[in-house]
This record gives C-alpha cells, structure tokens and sequence, in this order.
C-alpha cells in the first residue's frame, strides 16, 4: 500500500494474514477516466488458499 506521486498504488497481491497464503487484489484500478483511489476506498484482496476476503482501507496520503 503505498502513495506515489499523489495517486494511491496498491499491491497486486498481499499475504494472507490467517493462512501465510498468497491473496490476490480482486478489486478493479480505477481506469483513466474514473476518479483514482480515494483515502477510505476499500481496496479488496482473496486468498488463494483459504478463500478469505481482506478489506482494506487506503490510507491516508503520505504527509510529505
Ligand atoms: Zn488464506
């Protein structure tokens, strides 16, 4: 999860926290016409291996 030049970048695939298995970003980028990831916009990831879903909360911007 990190912010980059002002536009929110989330990893395409997050560790699960339950099972140590690989949980993949199923929640579509903005494309360029829609308005980028907002603080607050869940961000949602499944396990491969348990099927558990993670939401998660962007953050808020980095403070430069
Ligand atoms: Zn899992």
């Amino acid at each position: 999860m990190a912010w980059e030049g002002g536009r929110f970048v989330p990893e395409p695939e997050i560790t699960c926290i339950d099972c140590g298995g690989p949980a993949s970003l199923i929640t579509p980028p903005p494309g360029p016409d829609d308005l980028p990831w907002a603080e607050g916009d869940l961000v949602v990831y499944r396990c491969r291996d348990c099927l558990d879903r993670w939401d998660l909360e962007v953050p808020a911007p980095d403070q430069e």
